[in-house]
């Protein structure tokens, strides 16, 4: 008989953790992960959380600051809801063991990135993502929560329209087993792995969004995925680039083409610390125009001894690969970095499909809007997975299931570096019509080998198929340019437009 969990979390970062920490005392919490416990993006995140501490700091100065980088598509209330949680969530953070950084009155020491007004940026040096997944690992460690590594969920089990548990693979086993559950939680993390440059690791294929996706649930927004400006160029580990962390032009860092000229004032009254659409897009322009593959960021001219203190991890990372940052610029390119979209979900993080949930980089909450503030992501997941901890003690037990007829077992094609060139070549930082129409049309053709069943094999390329053709279809049906998508042939904000693009499967 197949097992069964009150509530089955899928995925080890920060809001999978948050949420089983939290959940606990309600019922039995199992998390699942399909890597070691602490592969996630959350364990690369280096600048930091926002949160409002700053003493000429207002929580209605950071939702102005979250309203305005979203471009108009933001839901206020929601954001609201995560800016006035945030500072107590932090703190519990920081009481729970967070080595946060502290000045020297014993306050939070807080950092300044691009679309901030004020300095709100809550870190634990330049590891602020490791130190809070090694927190909350402690505390699962600590409440005894089982969780489980290298199991990989594969889909979602939908009965009589609402969720009851998943499929998934035993990869130490090699076999296919089911669990049922009172709720599933998914906080499966982001889908940077679709590009050829990305900031995100290997675990970042998109797998929740697709499984809600394919469950039926409701999926907005997915045309805005954001590049980070500034990651090392050409330099790759695991397929992942390093991240420069935006925080680093907030203590001073400049953008300068490769022949030294520093060029953002042109492009923004904010500089260097523009929102991050616009540098992004900046670089590519002065790249094309200058004829190189990438840009510098140069942050030599401060002082050597606060760049090692600040920045120890940049800092040793960059010299290991020849690149002594105190002395000489950094050659960076864009990199995809985080996906505003996913599987929509109300602000207790419910989804359209009855007992499945969806928490952090792979829930849309409506906060991000059409482009994402720095380190609100890290906030939005901690806040909402602990609005869902307190939801889910009204979750009713499911009808008990001896058994399930088991969909068939499939194997795919590995289409992964295709996928990556596909979207590297015409979904990128600067969109057409007629590359997301050529995207579509090889999109379509990728779709057809993958036949419905539970895809044991190459499970992930078609995770990333399905989310790729969610970022391109979503893409197209967006006729004007607005915070991260920028289209060329309408390069404007178009009101018909200001709206969410909401995608349901169709044929079920
Ligand atoms: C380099 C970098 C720097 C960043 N810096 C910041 C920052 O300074 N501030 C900020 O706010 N945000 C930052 N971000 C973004 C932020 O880190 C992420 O949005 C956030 O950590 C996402 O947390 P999460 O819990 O939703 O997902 P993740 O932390 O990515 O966790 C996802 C989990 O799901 C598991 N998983 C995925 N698919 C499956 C499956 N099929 N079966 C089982 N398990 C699965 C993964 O193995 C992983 O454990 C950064 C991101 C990167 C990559």
């Amino acid at each position: 008989m197949p097992r069964k969990v009150d509530f089955l979390v899928v995925g080890s970062g920060i809001a999978g953790l948050t949420f089983a920490t939290r959940s606990a005392s309600y019922g039995k919490v199992l998390v699942l992960t399909k890597k070691r416990k602490a592969d996630s993006n959350t364990n690369y995140a280096q600048g930091g959380i926002a949160a409002v501490f700053g003493p000429n700091d207002t929580f209605n100065m950071h939702i102005n600051d979250t309203l305005r980088t979203g471009a108009g598509l933001c839901h206020k209330d929601v954001v609201r809801i995560m800016v006035k949680k945030g500072p107590s969530l932090v703190k519990e953070l920081y009481h729970m063991g967070c080595r946060f950084s502290l000045n020297s009155h014993g306050k939070f020491d807080l950092g300044q990135e691009g679309g901030h007004s004020r300095r709100r940026i809550v870190h634990a040096r330049d590891h602020t993502g490791q130190e809070i997944e090694r927190v909350l690992l402690e505390e699962i460690k600590e409440k005894g929560i089982e969780l489980s590594e290298n199991e990989v969920v594969l889909d979602i089990i939908v009965v009589d329209g609402e969720c009851r548990g998943v499929y998934y693979l035993d990869t130490n086993k090699k076999k296919i087993d089911v669990i049922f559950a009172n709720a599933v939680i998914l906080a499966t993390g982001g889908a940077g792995q679709l590009y050829l440059h990305t900031t995100n690791p290997p675990i970042a294929t998109g797998d929740g969004i697709a499984m809600a996706y394919r469950a039926g649930a409701k999926i907005a927004n997915m045309e805005f995925v954001q590049f980070h400006p500034t990651a090392v160029y050409n330099i790759n580990i695991d397929g992942r680039a390093f991240l420069i962390s935006e925080a680093v032009r907030g203590e001073g860092g400049i953008l300068k083409t490769k022949d030294g000229k520093p060029f953002m004032k042109k492009y923004s009254p904010l500089g260097n610390l523009a929102p991050r659409d616009i540098v992004a897009r900046a670089c590519i322009l002065e790249m094309i125009k200058t004829g190189s593959k990438y840009v510098l960021l140069d942050l030599s001219h401060l002082k050597s001894g606060y760049i090692k203190k600040r920045f120890p991890t940049i800092y040793e990372t960059c010299l290991e690969w020849g690149i002594d940052i105190t002395r000489e610029p950094i050659p960076v390119v864009p990199a995809a970095h985080y996906i505003c979209g996913g599987i929509m979900v109300n602000s207790w993080a419910e989804s359209s499909l009855k007992r499945l949930f969806a928490l952090g980089e792979c829930a849309f909450t409506g906060v991000h809007g059409a482009n994402r503030l720095a380190s609100n992501s890290l906030l939005e997941a901690l806040v909402f997975a602990t609005r869902a901890a307190e939801r889910i003690k009204e979750i009713t037990d499911i009808r008990p299931m001896k058994r399930i007829k088991l969909n068939p077992a499939r194997v795919g094609p590995n289409l992964k570096l295709v996928i990556k060139e596909l979207m590297d070549r015409y979904v990128n930082v600067i969109r057409s019509e007629k590359g997301l129409e050529q995207a579509r049309h090889n999109i379509e053709d990728y779709e057809k080998k993958f036949a419905e069943g539970i895809h044991i094999i190459n499970a992930e390329s078609r995770n990333m198929t399905d989310v790729a053709k969610l970022i391109i279809i979503s893409a197209l049906k967006r006729k004007e340019s607005r915070g991260l998508h920028y289209l060329m042939e309408y390069p404007e904000p178009d009101a018909r437009y200001k709206k969410d693009t909401i995608i349901v499967r169709e044929n079920r």
